[in-house]
């Protein structure tokens, strides 16, 4: 994949090793703490079953050799955010907001809910909910949404409101900015 490939760059410049959650061959869970997992200098990830058996030692992407990859300790996890491409504003003057994004800024309709208009406006897209207003609410997406809630809260953030049954929820960083913080696609935590 591409894209991968170019973010896997720069965090190997600006981060740290990344631990992809399966192995690349039988998709088996290999969590930070497994002792199974194996990867190549590219962080090309498999179980070792399948690097000692299938693969005999040498990754299939790039032909390098497969060695154990580190296990990171517990208390050193760091969830992996992403944002998405949403940006949520939320007003009492639902149907006149939807007018003026729609025919005052010409935006395109993506989507349409009971409650809420997503609109494409290029590089995010724009949902105009209905409700009580806030400000623009930009969007991070974690495989576990109550861990990262968890981690983000022990960190100083504070719970504005939330969905559990999304999973979402609405978290104020301790500077005072709100975002969203949602369930990545794929995933089930
Ligand atoms: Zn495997
Ligand atoms: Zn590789």
């Amino acid at each position: 994949m591409v894209l991968a490939s170019g973010m896997r760059t720069l965090q190997g410049i600006y981060a740290m090793l990344q631990l992809r959650p399966n192995c690349e061959c039988c998709a088996r869970d290999l969590p930070p703490e497994s002792p199974h997992a194996m990867i190549c200098s590219f962080e090309c990830t498999f179980c070792l079953d399948c690097a000692e058996g299938v693969l005999k030692g040498r990754c299939p992407n790039c032909g390098g050799e497969l060695v154990a990859r580190p296990r990171r300790p517990p208390d050193r996890l760091v969830p992996n955010i992403r944002s998405s491409r949403d940006v949520i504003v939320r007003t009492e003057h639902w149907p006149e907001a939807v007018r003026f994004y729609g025919h005052v800024l010409g935006f395109t309709v993506s989507s349409r809910a009971e409650a809420m208009v997503g609109f494409e406006t290029g590089a995010f897209r724009l949902y105009v909910e209905a409700g009580p207003a806030h400000a623009p609410v930009f969007d991070f997406l974690a495989a576990d949404v109550a861990a990262t809630k968890a981690h983000l809260i022990s960190a100083g953030c504070t719970l504005v409101e939330e969905d559990p049954n999304l999973p979402r929820c609405y978290l104020r960083d301790p500077f005072g900015v709100v975002f969203n913080v949602g369930r990545a696609p794929g995933s089930t935590g």
